[in-house]
């Protein structure tokens, strides 16, 4: 077998090589069926089951309670910028947006073309943000239709600890890069939305979750292939689903329960954080991080080197040294390692390990 990389990418991301192997060995032949899971109808038993397992498999992982609608729809993260208050942000009526970062940027952006959203919380300015906000910072109009909130800001490296409480106001989550990292109580969340190039497959398929009674509040004199009641009423088959993106979340899903489920990927992604953090706190002044630490994402860690030119340097022997991936987002720049629930602590400790020495060389 070829040799496989430490992939540190934030997304598209590394998948659990278990994972890929399971697509590997029936790709060509999906079960005695004599074609691969993508040449069968979405209509069909096979990719039926595949479909109905991978919905089961998330609720049994995450516990998510029957009043709950479990979607696969394509469009991505920034397709539902626009869906969510395309269904939920009512004529007359308002949403509240928290803007910890670019994405949660992007989402209000979408909302104000379609009604009179509200900043319920800023703590993004000149494209940097170092913290998420406290729950005291809140300004929440209690006549809010939802209250949206990035809760892992992939490009600034900050990740909600805990929920901002909305009183009342569902919680509609951006979770596109930490869903799925630990258990979670989806209850107090009307709509939770993620992409799954993250933690959760390949990029092609968004994973929705909706409360019954808050689905019930959606406009429906909005398109059809935008009206969550139509996906919902229709098991995500209204039209074909992203069929072998869902086929691979369920591979993943599968795989997710294997290892222990997410108590057992909690464990890990603190132990792999806890590596980390604790190395950038340790050296020196040459890794610096610059998010404040009761802000500290778990899933994507971002820090500076004293120059961009050590930093490219950093990135450049990383490579060599095995490990891809690193360079921080354009927006934001200096180095970021995403360590989604496929990347296993030692391969963190490997980083640190080339960390520790980069420095003793450079410093
Ligand atoms: N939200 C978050 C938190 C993200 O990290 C991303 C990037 N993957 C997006 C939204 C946009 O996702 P997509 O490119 O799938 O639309």
């Amino acid at each position: 077998m070829t040799e496989r990389v430490i992939n540190f990418n934030a997304g598209p991301a590394a998948l659990p090589l278990p994972a890929l192997q399971r697509a590997r060995d029936e790709f060509l032949d999906y079960r005695g069926s004599g074609m691969s899971i993508m040449e069968h109808s979405h209509r069909g038993k096979d990719y039926e089951a595949v479909h109905e397992e991978a919905i089961a498999l998330l609720r049994g992982l995450l516990d998510v309670p029957e009043d709950f609608h479990v979607l696969f729809l394509q469009g991505g993260a920034s397709q539902a910028f626009a869906t969510v208050p395309m269904n939920f942000l009512l004529p007359g009526g308002t949403a509240d947006y928290v803007i910890t970062g670019g994405w949660s940027e992007k989402a209000l952006d979408e909302a104000k073309l379609l009604g009179s959203p509200r900043v319920a919380a800023n703590t993004y300015a000149g494209g940097r943000s170092t913290r998420v906000p406290a729950q005291s910072e809140l300004s929440l109009d209690p006549t809010a239709s939802y209250l949206h909130f990035t809760t892992n800001n992939t490009l600034e490296g900050t990740q909600f600890h805990a929920f901002p409480d909305g009183h009342g106001v569902p919680l509609v989550g951006d979770m596109s890069s930490d869903f799925l990292w630990r258990p979670m109580d989806v209850r107090p969340f009307g709509l939770i939305y993620a992409g799954a190039q993250k933690n959760l497959g390949p990029s092609g398929v968004i994973i929705f979750l909706i409360r019954k009674d808050f689905l019930a509040t959606a406009r429906k004199d909005i398109p059809k292939i935008f009206r969550f009641g139509v996906h919902a009423d229709n098991n995500s088959l209204y039209n074909t689903p992203p069929t072998f993106a869902v086929y691979m979340v369920r591979n993943v899903l599968a795989w997710m329960r294997d290892v222990g489920g997410l108590a057992a990927l909690e464990a890990a992604n603190r132990q792999k954080a806890g590596i980390l953090y604790g190395a950038l706190d340790t050296a020196s002044e040459f890794y610096r991080c610059p998010v404040e630490p009761g802000s500290r994402s778990v899933m994507n860690v971002v820090f500076r080197l004293p120059t961009e030119a050590l930093e490219d340097r950093f990135v450049s022997e990383a490579k060599k040294a095995g490990m891809v991936g690193l360079k921080g987002h354009r927006s934001v720049g200096g180095i970021r390692v995403s360590m989604y629930n496929a990347i296993p602590p030692a391969a963190v400790q490997t980083l640190v390990d080339f960390m520790t020495d980069f420095a003793k060389r450079s410093g």
